[in-house]
């Protein structure tokens, strides 16, 4: 089934497809499980509207190119234009929380980074981007101390909370909307807290948001 962007109850969303806008190294115990430096700025990267497909829809992972590592990640769904915003316009123009798989090549973005290359042949792939249905806006609490976590056959992998972020989720999005602009129905990803690894096919999956679980599989 093609993707849309849906509320928790099943509804599709108003709001068209498109840009992901992510994020690399915004927690600290990420960057050092990956030997990277600490940024100075945000790292941003773009993956297409393409990349985007339903959580509860099996997963592809592309066959003969290496590990795909999974990335945990609070998804941010923009529901109206930003433009050269601030955090608090920024926080005004969410239009739901969901949870997401920033998918990665690993090896091959390794390679990538070795030659200086971008990395769009590493993360922007179809179905790159496994993505649950939205939350409203004010079903979390606070947005920036909110619990993530990423189970693989029934075993954490990944658990981090949102106010270890070294940049903010509202942050975040006022300093993308300075460099181009945010449209509503684009998503924002905020970047991923330690234990990324390989999946493999057949692997179950939990992704938990807050006392949200979506289950996932691996085709
Ligand atoms: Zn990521």
């Amino acid at each position: 089934m093609a993707y849309q962007h849906r509320s928790l109850a099943g509804d599709s969303l108003a709001l068209p497809l498109g840009k992901i806008v992510c994020i690399g190294r915004n927690y600290l115990d990420h960057i050092r499980e990956l030997n990277n430096a600490v940024p100075e700025t945000p790292i941003l990267f773009m993956k297409p509207a393409t990349a985007l497909a339903a959580l509860d829809e099996p997963i592809r992972l592309p066959v003969g190119r290496g590990e795909c590592h999974h990335e945990v990640e609070l998804a941010v769904l923009v529901g109206r234009e930003l433009r050269q915003a601030d955090a608090h316009a920024a926080r005004q123009a969410v239009a739901g929380y969901g949870i997401a798989l920033d998918l990665t090549l690993r090896d091959l973005q390794s390679e990538l980074k070795k030659k200086g290359h971008p990395w769009e042949t590493a993360k922007a792939f179809d179905g790159a981007c496994p993505l649950s249905p939205f939350l409203p806006p004010d079903a979390l609490p606070d947005p920036q101390v909110t619990d993530l976590e990423l189970q693989v056959n029934g075993e954490t992998r990944q658990r981090g909370n949102t106010r270890q972020m070294m940049v903010g989720v509202f942050d975040l999005m006022a300093y993308i909307s300075t460099h181009f602009t945010l449209q509503a129905g684009d998503v924002v990803l905020t970047g991923t807290p330690a234990g990324v690894g390989p999946l493999r096919a057949g692997d179950q999956l939990q992704l938990i948001l807050a006392d949200h679980a979506f289950a996932a599989q691996v085709a």
